[in-house]
């Protein structure tokens, strides 16, 4: 299956050195038209802007670079409802969100700035309970840890490629997780625990590509 890597935009932290790409991905399924992993930014409100600096790319614009519109979009995976994964869900209005029961829990919760970007009018929610398959080759996993709801993207058809949100922001975290001082980087752990088990299973399995959202760099763990 064909996967497209979207610019979504750029996200830094005004108050420690953070300062990462946003992606989503689109993949090409044969049957099931194309899947959207993660809707980047959307135009953020004031208390957002007072501690990011953040540049928001439309995705009708990060689309087209690659010849595709959000019309073709049939279905939309949120690893997880941060408001830098979910932030043009309401660009799909007639797509269904697949996201974990606990995430949308969590997000109604804590999200109160952005939770227009997700709960908007008429938003279709598909809510999982753990893993399931999405479309035929398509599986989604409970990576839980980063938010207790995040889960990440399989594609099982053909050699297997992981899509696994925030579960580590970069290349570098989650090539040294076992030792990386999670608790001194704000936010890329809210349970340290689940985090590191959750990159146990993820680093366990026979997988040839690992996608992240904040690192333009993929994974080839079997690779050398
Ligand atoms: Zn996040």
């Amino acid at each position: 299956m064909e996967v497209i890597r979207l610019h979504l935009g750029q996200v830094s932290s005004k108050r420690r050195p953070f300062d990462a790409p946003v992606h989503g991905f689109i993949i090409k399924h044969p049957s099931a038209g194309a899947i959207l992993v993660d809707t980047g930014i959307g135009n953020p409100p004031e208390e957002l802007i007072r501690h990011w600096d953040i540049v928001n790319r439309a995705m009708a614009e990060a689309m087209a670079e690659h010849d595709l519109s959000p019309a073709d979009v049939r279905i939309v995976i949120n690893t997880h409802l941060h408001w830098d994964h979910c932030g043009q869900n309401a660009v799909f209005p007639r797509a269904p969100f697949y996201v974990q029961r606990a995430e949308l829990d969590r997000a109604r919760r804590e999200e109160m700035l952005t939770s227009e970007w997700f709960d908007f009018a008429g938003a279709k929610f598909e809510l999982l309970d753990g893993e399931a398959e999405i479309a035929p080759g398509i599986r989604v996993i409970p990576t839980p840890g980063h938010t207790v709801g995040h889960h990440s993207v399989v594609i099982e058809d053909g050699p297997e490629q992981l899509f696994i949100g925030d579960a580590a922001y970069t290349k570098d975290i989650f090539e040294n997780f076992e030792d990386f001082p999670v608790e001194r980087l704000t936010g890329q752990a809210e349970n340290v625990d689940a985090w590191r088990d959750s990159l146990r299973r993820i680093s366990s399995r026979d997988t040839d590509a690992i996608h992240f959202c904040h690192d333009t760099r993929v994974v080839h763990p079997h690779r050398h």
